[in-house]
């Protein structure tokens, strides 16, 4: 295993960065929230750790490439920004996301509260579900896997026609796998920045989908006519366990944040590196290393332990807001709730 260690004053101008207009924007945090950010570079920091590298599958030995600090992030001409005309992040459901009745509007609806708390400041709505049939997209089944896959481009042409006028980006879910084209195995999502626009899929986070007995595979072989969708009616969708939430709001909030034009995170361990594979994903935490926070913070404008309480406030509200009585499965947030309160302990405890 490798272990990437920054010196500390490279991690220093990484977040702060050494151009004058940017160094005295960043001297406009607070006192105590400077104090956190920086405390948490320190080598031993206990919030913050140095990411490891365990195989050469792993994303960075895979995809070398610069690492993005605060100015090549704030310089990059491409990036979208909210601004008040365009705050809202919209989430579009496509085909079921679970068998039952209430599942999926709960399972979805605690998504949406969680990147509202991750997006703080910003507003998250969803858009009424749509079937696959409605997309009109191509299909296919994996010749190795014998899964049905959704092609993420035509995914992405149907959900930039749908983007409302309000919306700072639209994001796609489904449980069904994704490919991007016929030569490759799966993608995980595709987004365009430009265009703020992005389709995630959760298929692959089901605990069983690389097991043989995985019941998302065809038993026979299927004979494939295009447009014709009802094989996608009561196919198989992952069961709705806390660590399939937990990998969900994962996954949605890192992809997000490329929309806003983060790049893969190479600083320290953060929820925007990159993943390889489902593992490597698995691995990351739940959310942003400082430098990829002060990002977050310049587009959005948050304080920043207003942010933390809110996300500790939707691991501890049972159900979410708006579905009283629902049993959010949070057993899997624990770690991140016990970090979260030692955020926010440091950040008060410079208050005094
Ligand atoms: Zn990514
Ligand atoms: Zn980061």
């Amino acid at each position: 295993m490798q272990v990437i260690e920054h010196p500390v004053e490279k991690l220093h101008s990484a977040l702060r960065s050494t151009r004058k207009e940017l160094i005295e924007m960043y001297e406009k945090y607070s006192k105590e929230e400077k104090s956190f950010l920086e405390g948490c570079l320190i080598p031993g920091d206990s919030l913050f750790g140095p990411i490891t590298i365990h195989s050469d599958s792993d994303w960075i030995p895979s995809h070398p490439e610069a690492p993005q600090d605060f100015l090549s992030f704030y310089s990059n001409p491409y990036r979208s920004t909210p601004n008040n005309d365009h705050k809202t992040i919209y989430i579009q459901t496509i085909g079921s996301f679970g068998e039952g009745a209430g599942i999926t509007e709960q399972y979805v609806e605690w998504l949406r509260e969680y990147c509202q708390a991750f997006y703080y400041g910003l507003v998250v709505k969803l858009l009424p579900p749509v079937t696959v049939a409605s997309t009109n997209c191509t299909f296919r089944v994996n010749s190795n896997s014998y899964n049905l896959q959704l092609h993420a481009g035509e995914l992405l042409s149907f959900l930039k026609k749908k983007k409302p006028k309000d919306a700072f980006c639209i994001v796609g879910i489904t449980m069904i796998d994704l490919y991007p084209r016929e030569s490759w195995n799966f993608v995980f999502g595709q987004a365009s920045l430009t265009e703020g626009v992005g389709v995630f899929s959760f298929a692959r986070y089901d605990d069983d989908f690389y097991k043989r007995s995985y019941a998302g595979r065809l038993k026979k072989a299927v004979r494939l006519e295009p447009g014709n969708y009802a094989l996608f009616q009561g196919y198989y969708t992952p069961p709705i366990t806390s660590k399939l939430l937990l990998r969900s709001c994962k996954t949605l909030t890192h992809e997000i944040g490329h929309i806003f034009g983060v790049q893969h995170c190479q600083w320290l361990q953060c929820v925007m590196q990159g993943s390889n594979h489902l593992e490597e994903s698995d691995r990351r935490p739940m959310d942003v290393c400082p430098i990829c926070l002060r990002k977050l913070q310049s587009a959005i404008g948050f304080k920043i332990a207003d942010r933390y309480k809110a996300l500790l406030c939707w691991i501890e509200t049972e159900g979410g807001a708006s579905v009283p009585h629902s049993g959010k499965p949070t057993q899997s947030f624990q770690d991140f709730r016990q970090w979260l309160c030692k955020c926010l302990n440091i950040l008060q405890d410079e208050m005094f």
